[in-house]
């Protein structure tokens, strides 16, 4: 199995940190179709807990290993700079809407890795993104490009966790967030969260519906989806 690839850093006081350099940056992927305060206190939790210095919430362009999103691009990006606005510490990263084809997690990671250089990197993950991890392409190489951290979800248990990953996790599991400061990339990590069953999902399905998702979500977002009548109806079969 080939070493981590970390590009030369040009932090002359890295050495003396252990050949780490720069802050640490969380990265929270997903489609956000819509954004909702499930993913929005998670990563307000992991700034503060795990002390990064920002954490960036990733739109999906197009989601390999799911139906394509119910919003648009545009709109799901406007949902999430309205979810952000005034919030230091967390930001769009757009990467993955500028470029073109899958949205894959190993190229996303690896073109943070090019500007990041050895600073550590952490990929957010709900627990039930983790436990689908063996189906997302070149899934074994994202430890060598970034911590994982994994959310506990309400409803998502790690009691049934398929074999490879297991082994992964059993390898590269560590206790402390104290730990991911220390090297750029390569930890597991399974941290609490407080516990919010909300998911896009349930939301989408209100709407359609005819009921409100207020308090689920932030009110901006909320109006948005209002003015633009997003998800009134079901999705077609
Ligand atoms: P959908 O219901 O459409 O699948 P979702 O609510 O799961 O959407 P995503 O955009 O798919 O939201 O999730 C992005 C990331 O945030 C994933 O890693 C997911 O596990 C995590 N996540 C989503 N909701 C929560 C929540 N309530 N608590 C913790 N993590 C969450």
């Amino acid at each position: 199995m080939p070493g981590p690839v970390f590009p030369a850093t040009a932090d002359p006081l890295a050495a003396q940190r252990g050949g780490v350099s720069g802050v640490a940056v969380g990265i929270l992927g997903g489609t956000f179709d819509p954004v909702h305060f499930g993913h929005l206190r998670a990563a307000l939790e992991m700034l503060e807990v795990l002390g990064l210095a920002e954490v960036r919430l990733l739109p999906c362009g197009q989601p390999p290993h799911r139906e394509p999103p119910r919003a648009s691009a545009t709109e799901r990006l406007a949902m999430l700079e309205l979810a952000l606005a005034g919030q230091p510490g967390l930001r769009v990263d757009r990467r993955e809407l500028e470029r073109s084809g899958p949205s894959y997690m190993v190229d996303t990671l690896a073109s943070l890795r090019a500007e990041l250089g050895t600073a550590p990197l952490c990929l957010l993950l709900g627990s039930d993104a983790f436990l689908g991890l063996p189906q997302w392409h070149r899934w074994r190489e994202l430890p060598r490009l970034a911590h994982l951290v994994v959310l506990h979800r309400p409803g998502w248990t790690l009691d049934a966790v398929p074999a490879p990953l297991a082994e992964m996790l059993a390898a590269q599991r560590i206790s402390a967030a104290a730990e991911l400061m220390r090297r750029p990339a390569g930890g597991i990590l399974l941290q609490p969260v407080t516990p919010l069953d909300i998911s896009a999902t349930a939301i989408r399905a209100q709407i359609a519906a005819g009921r409100s998702p207020r308090y689920l979500l932030p009110d901006a977002v909320w109006d948005y989806i209002r003015r633009r009548n997003l998800y009134a109806a079901a999705p077609a079969e």
